[in-house]
């Protein structure tokens, strides 16, 4: 059987041509950092961190000796060796964002190995397609914020997006219109949620609830600080919109703790960052003890998105029905000539839908020349 022969990083970078911002701070580029995984037989998987790329690519070249001359088919084995490494210095944190990374490069070299896609290796599909929602509706500089904000999400749903998510986190007075303003442009049957990137103390949280429950809100994501479970815990047993969050938890001991504190009606874990696949197949399992609905974040390359496809391609929903409920997956639309330029294919929805690629791995590859093109020299 082959062995595992390389390990290399590529932090890969593009400047934006409009900054976008949300409630802490402004996007002028997109930077991650991919890694590649290389048997001795040449076939090689990628795989992509979720969060500050130079920092992703040291913690892989941490990692990497552990993985080197390992078995690809042995994920779960390789994975614990990196995951002992890294407890006694980051149980939380970008540390696990560089063993997600190597992680989701494993599955899809075992996938290649075995001509197998990874939503088999995961368990076998239950959906061909998954639902996905527009994550856009971000703040800019310009004049008429509200006005943009309505056209956008008209355009989401021109382009056959049946939800869509939108930034709050101004003040409660801008973020209530902003709201309102978004809700009739689209009309009442296209899923509309809300995302305030923990930018509210509980009281605040609560007010802005209040407000926009009469605007038929899906979820509210990352309302208050992700360290506030009491808070979270709170808003949850007084707002009548369901609560999300979680794209800042690591690893299944982090979703305990969500999950114990009664913290969310919907868990985000970023499969790039929670500790990668091998560890988001726990946290499903542990959030379905608790009656928690799984909604990763994600916010990458095609990599990452694919990710997510596989994922939910096989993940189990519950409760059981004849109507079942279809898990969502987040589609950044915000301008990523990462996203768009460098994987491919370019995924693009269908119906409120994508479909789950059904190639050897994760069915995504990434453009060579692309790759040099946006590189990070040293
Ligand atoms: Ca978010």
């Amino acid at each position: 059987m082959p062995r595992i022969a390389r390990i290399e990083t590529f932090v890969v970078t593009q400047r934006l041509q409009k900054p976008f911002s949300y409630s802490q701070w402004e996007y002028d580029r997109r930077t991650v950092c991919l890694v590649r995984v290389t048997a001795d037989d040449g076939t090689y998987g990628w795989g992509e961190g979720y969060g500050p790329a130079a920092v992703i690519k040291s913690g892989i070249e941490f990692l990497a000796p552990l993985v080197m001359g390992g078995d690809p088919l042995a994920i779960g084995a390789l994975w614990q060796a990196m995951h002992v490494r890294a407890t006694d210095f980051a149980r939380r944190g970008v540390l696990l964002a560089s063993l997600s990374a190597i992680d989701i490069a494993l599955w899809d070299l075992k996938g290649k190995l075995l001509r197998t896609p990874v939503h088999v290796l995961l368990g076998g599909q239950r959906r061909a397609r998954v639902q996905v929602y527009a994550t856009g509706l971000y703040f800019d500089r310009e004049p008429n914020l509200r006005e943009r904000l309505a056209r956008e999400a008209v355009g989401y749903v021109g382009q056959g997006f049946r939800a869509v998510k939108m930034k709050v986190g101004l003040g409660i007075e801008e973020d209530a219109g902003n709201v309102e303003a978004v809700r009739r442009a689209i009309g009442p049957h296209v899923r509309l949620m809300v995302d305030s990137n923990h930018a509210y103390l509980l009281h605040e949280a609560l007010a802005l609830t209040q407000r926009i429950e009469p605007f038929d809100i899906s979820w509210f994501e990352e309302p208050v600080s992700p360290d506030d479970y009491a808070g979270y815990a709170e808003l949850r047993r007084q707002s009548k919109i369901p609560i999300a969050g979680g794209e800042c938890e690591y690893g299944v001991h982090g979703f305990h703790q969500l999950f114990s504190a009664a913290a969310v009606d919907i868990a985000q874990p970023d499969i790039c960052a929670c500790g990668g696949l091998t560890e988001a197949q726990r946290i499903a399992a542990l959030a379905r003890t608790h009656f928690v609905e799984i909604t990763p974040h994600c916010w990458g390359t095609g990599i990452a998105f694919a990710v997510g496809l596989h994922f939910l391609s096989s993940v189990d929903v519950q409760p059981g029905r004849l109507r079942a409920r279809e898990p969502f997956l987040e589609m950044d639309r915000t301008e990523n000539p990462l996203r768009d330029l460098l994987t491919t294919p370019r995924f693009q929805p269908v119906d409120g839908c994508v479909a789950v690629p059904d190639l050897p791995g994760l069915g995504v590859d990434v453009d060579a020349k692309r790759l040099e093109e946006f590189a990070v020299l040293p």
